[in-house]
């Protein structure tokens, strides 16, 4: 489906952002970083476009773990949101234009729900403010289900006060040790859908051009959000297109905390460098489910390596993205294309055709690879470890003007040890990892 914006003058997209109460996982990163190649090239083929990232930051989720940890709602929120941006940020995924807390916008969606209410959308039953599915003719178009199957398939709350048990929560009533704000239905906190749809309307307006996030959201959460739009805003569009991508499994299996294969991006970022990580999660198109492996971080790191290598064997002229890269990107996001251009890239740039570096360096650039400088990619990217590394072979070049070469050996084993190979040059030691 060929994509037309809106207005070709201002695009907009919308994410679905982090429910901040613990690290990010790299299934969470999936989809972040679909966003962030998104909207690179968007940027790329549009003059301005403006990328909202919700941060949700009120959930019972939330207040279940700051109540495990002792610790209050407010830190483990503003904790837990560093956090993620630093993750992000050492994965070089660009921050949102907006990201706005789903605490800061509680007055808009107060207004939705009322509104709803209004139209004949919504009704109040026991403290809670419920979506009439039944009111809305279309409800199961998104996410291609049929609203009778909804109500059998998914794992609906039953309670007594839904007119109908596939009514999702609008507004639910908070106890004293519950975060809540005052409401025309009682002092309570919103259903986490809202959140979406009325962060969306307040930013990007009654209709925007394309709307992400993981396939785990197509339902309910994205249906329900696109529910409760379209009956707020009967003459909106919601989102013009959607974005979802793919599940990721790690080593073939789901991944789960009972499994024990469980990744956060720290973890990973503790074994290899983000890029590898990067280029690993962008080499499926992100419709097909995505199998992490261990050999396939490898594999990833040594692709770098020859990039990198292909960018070191001499000078790198600045020269556009290549047609082939957008043409590839253009085409639904494919990003497993747009990579095998890098790779014929490489091999020519390897082969001495500088130009066809400088289109490796800029092609990759926009897929947010190769941001490092070739030099720091040898020698890893871990800037603490390379003071210790530094002090070892100032220690062994001590030793050696001291004549104590079998101290001097056993440094230089030490640092063999430790995957560092060193090289003694007539301008001193110089090292990289192996
Ligand atoms: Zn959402």
């Amino acid at each position: 489906m060929p994509f037309t914006p809106l207005d070709p003058e201002h695009v907009k997209v919308y994410y679905c952002g982090p429910t901040v109460y613990d690290l990010a996982h790299i299934g969470n990163l999936r989809a972040m970083l679909t966003a962030d190649v998104l909207v690179r090239f968007l940027r790329q083929a549009y003059p301005c476009v403006t990328f909202v990232r919700n941060i949700t930051d009120v959930d019972d989720k939330i207040t279940a773990r700051a109540r495990a940890n002792g610790e209050d709602i407010g830190s483990l929120t503003q904790r837990t949101t560093e956090e993620f941006h630093q993750d992000l940020a050492a994965m070089n995924v660009l921050p949102p234009d907006i990201e706005p807390r789903a605490t800061h916008n509680i007055g808009e969606m107060q207004a939705l729900i009322a509104r709803l209410i209004e139209n004949g959308h919504a009704y109040e039953a026991d403290g809670h403010v419920l979506f009439s599915v039944a009111s809305f003719p279309s409800y199961g178009a998104l996410s291609g289900r049929d609203p009778e199957d909804l109500v059998a398939g998914a794992r609906v709350e039953v309670a007594g006060y839904k007119k109908d048990p596939g009514d999702f929560v609008l507004w639910k009533p908070s106890d004293a040790d519950q975060p809540g704000w005052e409401s025309p239905w009682g002092r309570g906190r919103p259903g986490w859908h809202i959140e979406c749809s009325a962060m969306s309307h307040r930013y990007l307006g009654e209709s925007f051009d394309i709307h992400g996030g993981g396939s785990d959201l197509l339902f309910p959460h994205h249906e329900n959000e696109r529910a409760q739009s379209l009956c707020c805003f009967p003459q909106g569009k919601f989102a013009n297109y959607w974005v979802h991508n793919a599940m990721l499994l790690v080593e073939g299996e789901k991944m789960s905390k009972s499994l024990g294969n469980f990744l956060t991006i720290r973890d990973v970022l503790k074994q290899a460098p983000a890029e590898a990580l990067r280029l690993l999660l962008l080499g499926a198109h992100y419709r097909s489910t995505l199998n992490y492996t261990q050999a396939g971080l490898q594999e990833s790191r040594k692709v770098l390596d020859r990039f990198y290598r292909a960018l070191a064997a001499g000078p790198v002229p600045d020269v556009a993205v290549p047609e082939a890269v957008l043409k590839a990107l253009a085409e639904d996001l494919n990003t497993p294309m747009a990579i095998a251009e890098l790779h014929s890239l490489a091999a020519q740039a390897l082969a001495g055709d500088r130009n066809a570096a400088g289109a490796l360096k800029a092609g990759a650039g926009l897929l947010g690879l190769l941001q490092e400088d070739p030099e720091k990619w040898f020698k890893g990217d871990r800037s603490a470890d390379d003071a210790a590394i530094d002090a070892l072979i100032a220690e062994r070049a001590a030793a050696k003007k001291a004549r104590d070469f079998a101290k001097a050996d056993a440094l230089r084993d030490q640092l063999q040890g430790q995957g560092v190979v060193l090289e003694d040059t007539k301008d001193g030691t110089i090292w990289r990892r192996a």
